[in-house]
């Protein structure tokens, strides 16, 4: 027998092209080499399945930094209200939350992964788990699946959505850049993004701030200039080995692009209050202290930052915690309030890829026919999901992107099967 498509990956991105394979009648078979589908699906959004973001579509692809740009025409046949659709349809109740993230009402990931189970049944996809695919041979008018147990399968298209090779225990091991380079394509260098920053600097390795989480920083990443890159407001916290939070591994990916042009450390620049500027600030501080001389400087500024990062700023500067307002000189209170607003650390590197939330570098998609997800050098050959070059912010945007994408590779996977005439 020969199937119309076969998508090989269980993750959103498969998940989503074998429906629109079979909905558009393509007999269809999906392979996946773990014992559950879905399993970095589910475990996203800290578990509750972050299926999309119902921000606008252009917002949606800035959220998208790694060549979002490439999902415009994409985004007009399935964008992420499509994608919000599809799942109410099936019966998936969703709910929006901070920065337009949307979950399931029911707060479970298996509501997600198992709506998409049942449409498929219904659609009468042939899911084969625990069977991982070894290679594809790839010919002119049919396409060979070679399975690791020596098992081979034919199919007139095939979908590339085995993922990337972020936390490879989910089964993203990143066997399918070999079979795309097989077929001709390119792979741009893969590299760690959204992920945890590693620093030297003393009070990362005396672990002066190990816990301490900050909320709604301005945290930027410098250029060698010292010109801010990119700057996140976001939450971020101190951590052993660095620093990680969602600032942090949205910052990330421009840290890593620096240290691969060669870079041994990146500064980033903390503006620990940025709804108040320098001179706000200083000000505030000053009539605090004139009108406070007796109370202790620490006391006065306990209010402003959290508690261990003003201790930090004040041994920073020599002043001891017992100090009186009317004894704090007028450069030493200058510095405190530089410190506060304008914090720079050095950041040398990431965590590996393994630990990182995803990959960027792919298939290029140069090579990627945008509307399609078909290869332009293979024939019948689609790719969707976070195989290709295309990363984004968690919060949804990677998820969109593989739901989006896959939509596009089976659709149009079985298409082209209908065109070959066999
Ligand atoms: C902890 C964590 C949290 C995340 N949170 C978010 C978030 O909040 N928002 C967001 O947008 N993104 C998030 N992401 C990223 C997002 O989950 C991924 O980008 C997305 O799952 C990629 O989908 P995919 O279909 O391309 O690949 P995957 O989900 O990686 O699925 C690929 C599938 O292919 C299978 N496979 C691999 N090789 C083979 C083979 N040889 N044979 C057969 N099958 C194979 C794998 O077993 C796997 O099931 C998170 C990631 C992690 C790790």
């Amino acid at each position: 027998m020969i199937y119309d498509v076969i998508v090989i990956g269980g993750g959103p991105s498969g998940l989503m092209a074998s429906i629109a394979a079979a909905e558009h009648g393509g007999k269809t078979m999906l392979i996946e080499k773990g014992n559950k589908l879905g399993k970095k699906l589910a475990i996203s959004g800290g578990g509750r399945c972050n299926v999309t973001n119902r921000l606008p579509q252009e917002e949606v692809i800035k959220h998208i930094p790694g060549n979002g740009r490439f999902l415009y025409s994409a985004f007009s046949v399935f964008n992420n209200y499509d994608i919000i659709d599809f799942f109410e349809n099936m019966g998936v109740a969703l709910k929006e939350e901070d920065h337009g993230r949307m979950f399931p009402v029911s707060n479970s990931a298996k509501t997600v992964v198992n709506a998409l189970i049942d449409k498929m049944d219904e659609l009468n996809v042939n899911v084969q788990l625990n069977t991982a695919v070894e290679a594809i041979h790839f010919d002119e008018n049919t396409h060979t699946i070679i399975l690791q147990s020596g098992e081979k399968i034919e199919t007139k298209s095939v979908v590339i959505a085995v993922g990337g090779k972020a936390v490879p225990h989910t089964g993203s091991t990143g066997d399918g850049y070999a079979w795309a380079k097989k077929a001709g394509h390119t792979i741009t260098e893969l590299y760690p993004t959204e992920v945890a920053l590693t620093s030297n600097e003393g009070f990362i390795k005396e672990k002066t701030l190990q816990g301490l989480s900050l909320r709604d920083v301005a945290l930027s990443v410098l250029s060698k200039k010292n010109k801010p890159i990119i700057t996140h407001k976001m939450d971020m916290i101190f951590t052993h080995f660095g620093v990680s939070g969602p600032a942090v591994l949205r910052c990330s990916q421009f840290v890593v692009k620096e240290i691969m042009k060669g870079n041994k450390k990146v500064t980033m620049h903390l503006d620990v209050l940025p709804e108040k500027n320098e001179n706000q600030l200083l000000q505030e501080i000053t009539s605090s202290l004139e009108q406070n001389p007796k109370k202790a400087v620490k006391n006065l500024l306990k209010g402003i930052v959290p508690e261990r990062f003003l201790s930090f700023v004040l041994e920073k500067n020599n002043v001891p915690e017992d100090l009186k307002a009317a004894n704090l000189g007028k450069d030493t209170l200058r510095s405190i309030v530089q410190d506060l607003k304008n914090f720079t650390f050095l950041v040398n590197g990431s965590l590996p890829l393994e630990k990182a939330f995803v990959t960027g570098g792919g298939v290029s998609i140069k090579e990627i026919v945008p509307n399609t997800m078909q290869s332009k050098i293979m024939e019948r050959l689609f790719f969707c999901g976070e195989i290709l070059d295309i990363h984004g912010y968690t919060g949804g945007y990677n998820i969109t992107s593989a739901l989006v994408t896959g939509r596009l590779a089976g659709m149009n996977a079985a298409f082209e099967a209908f065109y070959t005439g066999i």
